[in-house]
């Protein structure tokens, strides 16, 4: 059986071994019990660690403690490490709430806020995180973002709004950034966007400006918004510094169109578990493809 606090102490030494080594940790977002089910699953069966995410949306539906008891009984039964991130956390009141259910990280989003507004809110909800550590002894990791990518994990039909080349991310707002917040973890704009565009391709990421970044700080980059990306942009991306990539648009659609197809072949089934079991399936093919190409 794993110590659940030891678990946390070693997530930022499981980010710098990886990103050492050239590789990423995958980071997928789950919406029930199904989903963390087949991500754990698929890790397990590569020995790889691996990022629980669930977003405020995520957290409302299935419950802020429930997934965090659900991760913790995953990691008893399962022998690879499994951490849980409160993903894009807009507010003090929400980031208190998931430190307060042992959370092992979590991103404070002032992303579409004015620049000051951003720094402000990041180092308050820090401060926060820091005090939370020396009460109780449990490190928890800080992530921000800076330069919007939109905000939803979904199809899309056009670019979100505010989505621009003239909004990525620069070396020297990013290093800016990371210096007056203190964060652990940096997630930068170089042309990733949340969720995925319908008909078209994703625009490709500007890993020269992901260089630059690199160059500038010292804290571990995390690639948000890699759903639609292609598998090149997405190594290119881990050769250039990223240590953590976020995918939920793809298993969404996956785990949707695996209990789609079962269901339009048997629609006098009301079993839940037969067409989970579908969306399953379809899903852990994409994570596993994703987990194999971040560990190449
Ligand atoms: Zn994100």
């Amino acid at each position: 059986m794993k110590s659940l606090i030891s678990q946390s102490e070693v997530y930022l030494e499981t980010i710098d071994a990886y990103k050492k080594a050239g590789h990423a940790i995958a980071h997928f977002n789950i919406s029930n019990l199904d989903q963390a089910r087949a991500i754990v699953e698929v890790a397990e069966e590569l020995k790889q660690p691996v990022i629980i995410g669930a977003s405020e949306g995520e957290r409302a539906y299935m419950g802020v403690e429930m997934v965090r008891k659900i991760v913790d009984e995953l990691n008893q039964e399962y022998s690879i490490a499994i951490f849980l991130n409160a993903d894009h956390t807009y507010s003090l009141e929400k980031v208190q709430e998931v430190i307060e259910a042992g959370y092992d990280s979590v991103i404070v989003d002032g992303a579409k806020l004015p620049y000051e507004e951003n720094v402000a809110l990041v180092k308050t909800c820090v401060d926060y995180v820091r005090l939370y550590e020396q009460k109780t002894g449990k490190r928890v990791l800080v992530e921000a973002e800076l330069g919007y990518i939109g905000q939803s994990s979904s199809l899309n039909a056009a670019l979100p709004e505010g989505v621009s080349e003239a909004n990525l991310t620069t070396a020297d707002q990013a290093k800016d950034f990371v210096l007056r917040t203190g964060i652990d973890m940096f997630a930068p704009a170089i042309g990733n966007v949340h969720g995925m565009l319908i008909d078209a391709v994703e625009p490709a990421l500007h890993i020269d400006r992901l260089k630059e970044i690199t160059a500038a700080v010292d804290v571990p980059l995390v690639l948000h918004g890699a759903s639609g990306n292609t598998d090149e942009d997405l190594k290119g991306s881990i050769d250039n510094g990223i240590a953590i990539i976020h995918i939920n648009t793809e298993i969404r659609k996956a785990f949707r169109d695996g209990e789609k197809e079962y269901m339009d072949a048997h629609p006098n089934e009301v079993a839940p578990y037969k067409f989970g079991k579908e969306g399953q399936e379809e899903m852990k093919k994409v994570v596993k493809a994703k987990m194999l190409l971040y560990a190449l």
